[in-house]
């Protein structure tokens, strides 16, 4: 089942491509009663698929969700408080040093109820796909799944986690843990890249060009880089990861319900390390800087990393995500139109073409790198907490 459908813009190759991509909403089941995100309940339990729009975004408005740096401070619970248009608080507590859990009776993903059948415990941020044991002792979300859903998340973060530990094509790692240099010399050994179906470490990509410039004048150029995810299964886990994310922020411990976002997920780019800087990455990091945090998750020492930023007026979220030290992706998720609008407002990355035949082209752009002083795609700055010194 493929889960995007149109792709809004976009240009042909392969690192160089833009999407917008669009899914349908969680599928509503048959029925309403057995979805999980049916019912969020904000004072009395109330019906989403039936809910208007305006309701939905008074249902939706949970303020003050910023963790500013939820693992800054030892021992520190950092409240997650949930208002509702019934001015009902609720709080999940999130320890640094500790998973949260959920007791969910459906699936997050899928929405299937569960039963001792096919219930599986989830690991949001898997075990497996930040290095060994970065975990241990540090804040991860652990929930309820489907066993097809768990086991499809996992297929998918197996070679996506032995992928980005990878160094650069210049052997350059984004941080300087020995251990986690081991473990990708590791697991470029032993996990299969779906792309190439070969090992990670044998599918490192090429192109080669010859060709000739005049009578005795032959050139010949060598373009190589790392293995690659193709952008489309890196989005979909994403997708999944947000998904838990929204669901936990939305969840009642009297239902044992969470929520879901409606209307639909916008992916727009993907970027390796050494491209973080481009003038798309940028663009969109300085937009929604000034958008009120919602979620700011850093952990497995810092191998992972996720924020969620809410439009300043529209059911619109924007999020980032970044993938031991190596990827980030960003998009938005909810309304589309105030998403797209933004997007188009942003640069566009431009490539230039080298070559140009019938029946194929080359063209590229070089990577930009992002200065480690302009880089607030993750900082959130809090005014309240502001000494009067
Ligand atoms: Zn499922």
């Amino acid at each position: 089942m493929r889960r995007f459908k149109g792709a809004l813009s976009g240009e042909k190759s392969k690192r160089l491509r833009i999407k917008c991509l669009t899914v349908d909403r969680i599928p509503p089941p048959a029925d309403p009663a057995l979805w999980p995100g049916a019912t969020i309940r904000a004072g009395s339990a109330k019906d989403v698929s039936t809910a208007s729009g305006e309701q939905l975004a008074t249902l939706l408005d949970i303020r003050h969700h910023c963790v500013p740096d939820l693992f800054g401070a030892q021992g520190t619970v950092y409240p997650l408080r949930m208002e509702s248009c019934a001015a009902q608080t609720r709080r999940i507590e999130m320890v640094p040093q500790r998973p949260t859990a959920l007791k969910n009776r459906a699936c997050v993903y899928c929405g299937a109820m569960l039963s001792a059948s096919n219930i599986s415990r989830e690991h949001v941020i898997g075990r497996r796909f930040v290095p060994k044991g970065k975990l241990h002792r540090q804040w991860n979300l652990i929930l309820n799944a489907c066993q097809r859903c768990n086991s499809r998340k996992a297929a998918l973060e197996d070679d996506i986690s032995a992928i980005t530990l990878q160094p650069d094509a210049w052997g350059r790692y984004g941080h300087d843990d020995m251990d986690a240099m081991e473990e990708a010399r590791r697991k470029a050994n032993d996990a299969r890249s779906r792309r190439t179906r070969k090992a990670v470490k044998d599918s490192g990509e090429g192109i080669n060009i010859r060709g000739s410039l005049g009578p005795g004048i032959n050139i010949s150029f060598q373009f190589s880089c790392p293995p690659q995810i193709d952008d489309e299964r890196a989005f979909e886990l994403a997708r999944l990861q947000l998904m838990a994310f929204f669901y936990m922020q939305t969840y009642s411990h009297e239902t044992r319900c969470g929520g879901y976002w409606l209307h639909g997920y916008h992916p727009v780019m993907a970027a390796i390390r050494s491209d973080w800087g481009n003038a798309l990455m940028k663009g969109f990091m300085q937009t929604i800087e000034p958008w009120d945090c919602r979620f700011l998750a850093i952990s497995a020492d810092g191998f992972f990393k996720l924020i969620t930023r809410k439009h300043p007026s529209a059911e619109t979220w924007a999020w980032a995500l970044e993938w031991n030290y190596n990827h980030r992706l960003i998009g938005f998720f909810g309304e589309l139109e105030p998403a797209q609008a933004i997007f188009d407002s942003l640069p566009k990355l431009t490539a230039r073409t080298v070559y140009q035949a019938p029946n194929e082209s080359l063209s590229y752009r070089r990577d930009a790198a992002l200065n480690e002083d302009e880089d607030t795609l993750f900082s959130v700055f809090e005014e309240t907490e502001q000494s009067e010194a």
